[in-house]
């Protein structure tokens, strides 16, 4: 069996796995972000791919792949723009270089997730694909007619970033109000809970510190029938279907995976979502999109990135 290290390079933990030709992890190396300067980064993906290449499991690994968030140069792997690191043109890709013999590719993390996906996963044996990362941002990537879209400039599939709600939505970490990540991310529920709060004077659900509030509570209490939290999720979930809704017209996929933090909600958020997106879906034949969870949970990245170095990188041949 060929292997690769497919490193998920995260805002807050950086994570080697040691792959398997075949989709398996054979071991796993992390280490937490606290400092988000490129170096410091640098030096935390060394530790993590150092950890995965002396195991002896990872003897004969052919190359290494990272998925990194922001856009990404696909041939020497720079990140031109990460808005989570506030990196610009950090040559990623060529310091890696210095420190290794094995080949290095680097591409979008969401891509790379969704290559996962795609390959070993949910979307596997479809050939039209969408899969969504929905954590503190949306992530995405667009499998069509068989293969990962990359686009003029490897921008394809920056889904989170089309804008469902210009004139009264959130602003987004990229500059633009009511972007799709700004409304229908982990982040963009708690906001729906702040947005509506004034209508529950007595709700105690956002009673704590801002950094102590987490989107996974408000869905609870939502699940749970609090009325606050009912409804912050019912916009939140008007805001994904409709989201979803434009995919679907832009793309007509077989599946769209929910993946990401968010995605462990499971049932329940594919059950608020269906009816309306159902509604929106008009030029394209209703139904004929699956939406469902995707499998590969937090391993999807680091799959992703070594499936992505086995093909050698996502650059167009
Ligand atoms: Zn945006």
């Amino acid at each position: 069996m060929r292997k690769a290290i497919g490193v998920d390079l995260g805002g807050s933990h950086v994570t080697a796995g040691i792959v398997g030709d075949d989709g398996s992890i054979l071991g796993q190396y992390e280490q937490d972000i606290e400092d988000r300067s490129f170096d410091a980064v640098l030096g935390a993906v060394k530790n993590v791919v150092d950890g995965a290449l002396k195991d002896g499991k990872a003897k004969d690994a052919v190359a290494i792949g990272i998925g990194a968030p922001g856009n990404i140069e696909p041939r020497s792997g720079a990140v031109l723009y990460s808005p989570n690191f506030l990196w610009t043109d950090a040559p990623l890709g060529d310091r890696l270089r210095k420190e290794y013999s094995l080949p290095i590719f680097v591409a979008n993390d969401a891509r790379c997730a969704t290559l996962g996906e795609h390959t070993f996963g949910i979307g596997a044996g479809t050939q039209n694909f969408v899969l969504l990362t929905i954590g503190t941002g949306i992530g995405g990537g667009i499998v069509s007619g068989g293969k990962l879209l990359i686009g003029n400039r490897a921008g394809a599939g920056e889904i989170g970033h089309h804008q469902i709600r210009p004139t009264d939505g959130f602003i987004c970490g990229c500059g633009k109000r009511g972007c799709f990540e700004a409304q229908a991310s982990g982040t963009g529920l708690i906001r729906h809970a702040f947005a509506v709060a004034p209508s529950f004077p007595r709700s105690k659900l956002l009673d704590r510190e801002r950094d102590k509030l987490g989107s996974k509570m408000i869905r609870r209490a939502a699940q749970a029938g609090d009325g606050h939290g009912l409804a912050a999720w019912r916009n939140f979930a008007s805001d994904l279907a409709l989201g979803l809704a434009n995919i679907i017209a832009f793309v007509n996929p077989e599946m769209i995976a929910l993946g990401g933090g968010v995605s462990t909600a499971g049932e329940f958020m594919l059950e608020s979502v269906r009816d309306r997106v159902d509604e929106l879906t008009t030029m394209v034949p209703r139904g004929s999109t699956q939406i469902v969870v995707a499998k590969l949970g937090n391993d999807a990245g680091q799959v992703g990135a070594a499936t992505m170095a086995f093909q050698g990188g996502l650059t167009p041949s």
